[in-house]
């Protein structure tokens, strides 16, 4: 059984998370659903960058919040992840590609990532990643490669 870790964020890094996110909402472009998804992920230099949901017309062309506040935060040239925060009016969880898509992100720094799941109700859930997706799809060819995307320094 794998042991519980302790979230090591903050309140105040999980607030300003929170803030980033509901930034972005006026950006959503939810004309499908009509549900708002916002995001937020927090580095390991303390940047935060956020985005919001993109529907597309055509299935499976849209990107999520959280994927989206991902390509944001590789905009700016940083791909340590320490946690994703996920804004909607329910406990709406992370769809699997967006576990996967972070997943990946996880290994540039090889820590492990924290889900923040907001609502509207003002609850939130934390989780690990690896709680969520345990059995993810992993590569070993390129580990290399993507690790020295890191700044974290490993001994
Ligand atoms: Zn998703």
């Amino acid at each position: 059984m794998q042991k519980k870790l302790k979230c090591p964020l903050t309140k105040k890094q999980i607030e300003e998370m929170i803030s980033v996110a509901k930034k972005t909402r006026e950006f959503a472009f939810s004309h499908r659903s009509m549900h708002k998804i916002w995001a937020s992920v927090l580095t390991v230099d303390g940047e935060i960058f956020g985005w919001c949901n993109i529907e597309s017309v055509i299935s499976g062309l849209g990107t999520c919040a959280e994927r989206c506040a991902v390509d944001n935060m590789v905009a700016h040239w940083m791909y340590d992840i320490v946690a994703v925060c996920t804004i909607d009016s329910g406990h709406t969880p992370t769809c699997g590609a967006c576990l996967q898509y972070i997943m990946l992100f996880s290994q540039v720094s090889g820590q492990e990532v924290w889900l923040i799941n907001w609502n509207t109700d003002w609850d939130y859930e934390i989780k690990t990643l690896s709680e969520l997706l345990p059995e993810w799809y992993r590569t070993q060819s390129n580990l290399k490669a993507i690790r020295s995307y890191s700044k974290v320094k490993r001994k």
